[in-house]
């Protein structure tokens, strides 16, 4: 092929512009780097594949880790909205999180705007089909036309793209998603370099028109009220808020999928990469849990001037008229029409394995891979990783530090650290049980968990680092203020006469922790003047009612950080561990930890093949700071 230079180089590469490119795009540009974004189509920038909604348990906490290091994802919600739930609200802080529903079409318009109003950010409409490799290093990408694009870091986000294969029950043919090709070179170039690629696989459910479903036969759900902004940057949300409704799948639905299971080309045999565990498709769910007769189905509007409607919990890839005939048996769908039907999905993706902590890889500097690629699924999980793989391209055309997030301190962290050191052989989701220290990485203190490490990289602007610092001292203060203040002989009668039983002399800490007393009650019966703002007096409540926890988990993280700094070598020899069983010490050459924490964590490591590591990684220390020998004159 005739391969032409193009002008300009550049400072970072973003391959693919869904979630996880958008992030790392503008992250690198808004770090003061030249970057170009390539999309195989631009008017799909930022395109929900599936569910019209951002967030949920666990990914609303990624969302707003994402906008306190500086990302977009929140914001572009925020914009985009058209319900917001905080869920959980009845359970313990730790697993509450919000959950928006998007307008699919605001979404994709709000963020296409963003990036390309990005000074520093061109958009490139290409399909790149290799990496250009020199040096030991990427040097930039060539497209399929044969123009070739230099830069010093490129960062991969191909999505569900690589080698895609939709299914329709007995139908296949090659697709990104719906309406859109696939990328069939860049998983050639891939090989060639060495990174093995595996299969994986997921799926959508059809798309029903509106006018066509009798909402009176379903359980109407409302957003709250007032809602709740995703982003730190959000004043305060004016949004129109439009209801979901809910129905049930019942033993006709399932009889029909059960009879028709021979036609699903997950059953068939023509589907052969893994699906998500954690998000099955309707045959799945109705052959693995035999015993339910009935599955919930949300009807979730798909934006705000579209009849489009989008059922979750049932995305399938049964032949087209099977999809009819059972949403046909579910309550309220019986005239349904479908705009379009579900379908499955497979691609290649590379293992994680493949990466450091940053999300460069190992075997190409300069090259990051972020987002679906590394076997992950979910909108969120890939905007996290595109943010970092984005910050990380930038910190290292800047020459400067690294980020990367501990487990102790963000989702994001577990997120990375999860993928890179177990690797996956499913797709990849977050849960709030994959966390260690969840009580310590809640939803309401992500700006204080991580607005200081978007600050020192430059993406957070100053002003929301500063009102973050008051907010911090504020909190000190009140908390200080509860934990000294104690109840005077004359407030005992006014707070008995409230049913409170109280001997004067107790701190008003002590008085907080009880079930139905908060800050706002004691403000006012004790008739302070100085306000206590919603959002401090949150993190007073919960820090109090959680001390103990709270404070046993931190002891647990500082316990956990000596491994965590204990770093090893990226370089280190193996070989030279005596006593490792020759399994763990594959294990360990191919995962490359970056310390004793992190191989802690690789499945087979066992402590006393620790034990062997750090003696021989002291032995190593030791050699290197012993006094050379003098060099002979
Ligand atoms: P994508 O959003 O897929 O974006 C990839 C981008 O790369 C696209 O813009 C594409 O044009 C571009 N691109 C690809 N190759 C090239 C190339 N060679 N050159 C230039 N540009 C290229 N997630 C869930 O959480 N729950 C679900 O139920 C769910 N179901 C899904 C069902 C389907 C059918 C699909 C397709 C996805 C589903 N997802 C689901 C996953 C979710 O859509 C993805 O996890 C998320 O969009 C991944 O983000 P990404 O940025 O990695 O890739």
């Amino acid at each position: 092929m005739l391969i032409l230079d193009t002008e300009a180089s550049c400072d970072v590469i973003v391959i693919g512009a869904g979630h996880a490119g958008c992030e790392a795009a503008l992250a690198a540009a808004r770090m003061g780097c030249r970057t170009r974004l390539f999309s195989l189509k631009p008017d799909t920038i930022a395109q929900m594949s599936c569910n019209p909604a951002i967030g949920g348990i666990a990914k609303g906490h990624l969302v707003r880790e994402i906008d306190a290091l500086g990302g977009q994802m929140a914001q572009t919600t925020d914009q985009a909205g058209i319900q917001f739930r905080m869920l959980n609200t009845r359970k313990g802080p730790a697993v509450r999180s919000l959950r928006a529903q998007a307008d699919r079409t605001g979404y994709r318009l709000a963020m296409t705007a963003t990036i390309m109003e990005q000074h520093g950010l061109e958009v490139v409409a290409a399909e790149v089909t290799r990496l250009w490799l020199g040096d030991g290093r990427v040097l930039g990408v060539i497209t399929a036309d044969g123009r070739r694009y230099r830069a010093g870091a490129v960062v991969v986000t191909t999505g569900t793209f690589l080698r895609g294969l939709i299914h329709i029950g007995p139908v296949h043919f090659p697709a990104g998603r719906a309406g859109e090709p696939a990328a069939e070179g860049l998983s050639n170039s891939l090989t060639e370099i060495g990174f093995p690629l595996g299969r994986l696989k997921t799926g959508t459910p059809p798309r029903l028109d509106g006018r066509t479903i009798d909402f009176s036969r379903t359980e109407p759900q409302y957003g709250d009220e007032p809602p709740v902004p995703f982003s730190y940057r959000t004043e305060r949300l004016a949004v129109d808020q439009i209801a979901c409704h809910l129905s049930y799948t019942n033993e006709q639905t399932h009889r029909i999928i059960r009879e028709n299971l021979d036609r699903s080309p997950l059953y068939s045999g023509a589907i052969c990469g893994t699906g998500p565990r954690y998000c099955p498709s309707i045959e799945d769910k109705i052959v693995r849990f035999a015993d339910k007769n009935r599955h919930q189905v949300f009807l979730e509007p798909d934006g705000r001037d579209t009849h489009v409607y989008y059922p979750n919990g049932i995305s399938t890839s049964l032949p087209v008229d099977v999809q009819l005939d059972f949403l046909q048996m579910i309550p309220g769908l019986e005239h349904v029409k479908m705009v379009r039907p579900g379908y499955a999905i497979e691609y290649d993706f590379v293992q994680p394995t493949e990466l450091w902590p940053t999300l460069e890889t190992k075997r190409v500097a300069g090259l990051y891979h972020a987002g679906q690629i590394n076997g992950t699924s979910g909108y969120e999980e890939a905007a996290a990783q595109g943010l970092m793989a984005g910050i990380n391209a930038a910190l290292a055309v800047r020459g400067a530090e690294p980020l990367i997030l501990e487990r102790s301190e963000a989702y994001i962290g577990v997120l990375i650290d999860d993928l890179i050191t177990k690797g996956t052989n499913e797709p990849y989701r977050i849960f709030t049980s994959r966390a260690e220290h969840r009580l310590l990485l809640r939803h309401d203190n992500a700006d204080l968990r991580l607005m200081a490490h978007g600050h020192r990289i430059g993406l957070l602007p100053e002003p929301l680092y500063r009102r973050m610092e008051q907010k911090r001292a504020a909190i000190g203060r009140e908390l200080a203020r509860m934990r000294t203040t104690r109840i005077t002989s004359s407030q005992v009668e006014p707070l008995t006469a409230r049913g409170l039983t109280v001997n004067g002399g107790e701190p008003l800490a002590q008085l907080l922790r009880r079930p139905g007393v908060n800050c706002g009650l004691l403000q006012q019966w004790l008739g302070w003047t100085d306000p206590i703002t919603p959002e401090i007096a949150e993190q007073v409540e919960i820090e109090l009612a959680y001390e103990g926890y709270i404070e046993r988990q931190r002891r647990e993280v500082e316990r956990l950080r000596q491994d965590e700094h204990r770093l090893i070598p990226p370089s280190f020899d193996y070989d030279r561990v005596i006593g490792l069983s020759t399994e763990v010490r594959l294990k360990l050459r191919a995962i490359a930890p970056r310390s004793i924490g992190q191989a802690a964590r690789i499945s087979g490591v066992t402590p006393a093949a620790l034990s062997l590591l750090l003696i021989a990684l002291q032995r190593a220390q030791t050699s290197t700071d012993a006094p050379r020998p003098a060099q002979p004159a």
